[in-house]
């Protein structure tokens, strides 16, 4: 397996708690590495097109949102198989459902405020990194 990367989001409910660090440390732990990161403050706008596809699910206005509630830590994540090993040390979109020692069911207050994103695939992950990071503020 070749090394990747992947997007990932600290959401307002990690920021508002001071956990970043802590979140920061599982992954860094389990070899993936910060090669690009900012802490922003998302725009309804952002959060509209970054969640366009759950566009017509009953939670998309509360998630945009919750999205824009608070700050968040937008940032890009390399490693071996670096999509996968996110979503594994993620856990559950529902933390209810997520594996112990995972962030999810560590961390995360709801199905909704849930700490962190992960992109879902390597398309996706190029897709929603260009929407946050120009290439010269990936630093690999
Ligand atoms: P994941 O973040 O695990 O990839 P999804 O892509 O399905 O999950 O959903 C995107 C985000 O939308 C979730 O992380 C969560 O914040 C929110 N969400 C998903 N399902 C629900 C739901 N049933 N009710 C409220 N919010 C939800
Ligand atoms: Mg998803």
């Amino acid at each position: 397996m070749a090394i990747q990367r992947t997007f990932s989001i600290l959401k307002p409910d990690a920021t508002r708690r001071n956990l970043t660090g802590a979140i920061n440390a599982k992954f860094e732990t389990k070899g993936l590495r910060i090669v690009a990161q900012k802490r922003v403050r998302m725009s309804q706008a952002q959060a509209e097109a970054f969640y366009s596809v759950h566009a017509a699910r009953p939670f998309f206005k509360d998630l945009v949102g919750f999205m824009t509630s608070g700050p968040v830590v937008v940032q890009v994540l390399e490693g071996e198989n670096a999509v996968a090993l996110n979503r594994e040390i993620m856990g559950a979109t529902n933390p209810a459902n997520a594996d112990a020692g995972t962030i999810r069911k560590e961390f995360a207050e709801s199905i909704e405020a849930n700490s962190v994103h992960g992109s879902d695939s390597p398309e996706n992950a190029a897709i929603e990194i260009a929407q946050f990071f120009a290439g010269n503020e990936i630093v690999g």
